[in-house]
């Protein structure tokens, strides 16, 4: 059987950059990976919206696409371009995807990313 508590410390110690937000973008979770990536304490990240990270670099259909897969219930994965804490812009690969309850009804976003900016 496996402990209770291994979810929640696999998403901790994960190396890519994951959070958790309500149907809004408003972070109520974030990872240690998240942090690092970011540069923002995360304490300072805690329900504020997602937005704050971008740099207004990325074409907005971009999120017109982003958000048309999230109301399909679908999945997302593509390139932002976000900003760090100390002004510095980074090349994020970051999937999105819905969290459903027993109903079927989406109650939560996921999201996860990297920063990919060497690769390119
Ligand atoms: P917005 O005001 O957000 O509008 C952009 C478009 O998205 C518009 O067409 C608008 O109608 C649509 N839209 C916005 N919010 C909603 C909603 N709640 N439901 C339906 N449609 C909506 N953005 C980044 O730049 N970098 C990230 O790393 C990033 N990570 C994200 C992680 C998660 C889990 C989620 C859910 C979203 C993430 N976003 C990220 C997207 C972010 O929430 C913003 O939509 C985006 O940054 C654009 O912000 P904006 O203020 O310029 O435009």
């Amino acid at each position: 059987l496996l402990p209770p508590n291994l979810f929640y410390e696999a998403v901790q110690q994960a190396q890519v950059a994951i959070s958790i937000t309500d149907l809004q973008a408003n972070i109520l979770y974030a990872n240690p990976a998240f942090e690092r990536v970011t540069g923002y304490p995360l304490e300072t990240m805690m329900g504020l919206n997602e937005s704050y990270l971008s740099d207004h670099k990325t074409p907005s259909i971009v999120y017109k696409t982003l958000w048309g897969r999230l109301s399909q219930k679908k999945p997302w994965t593509g390139m932002l371009v976000n900003r760090r804490e100390n002004g510095e812009r980074y090349l994020a690969e970051v999937t999105i995807a819905p969290v459903l309850d027993p109903q079927g009804e989406t109650v939560y976003y996921l999201g996860m990313h990297r920063d990919v900016t060497e690769v390119y």
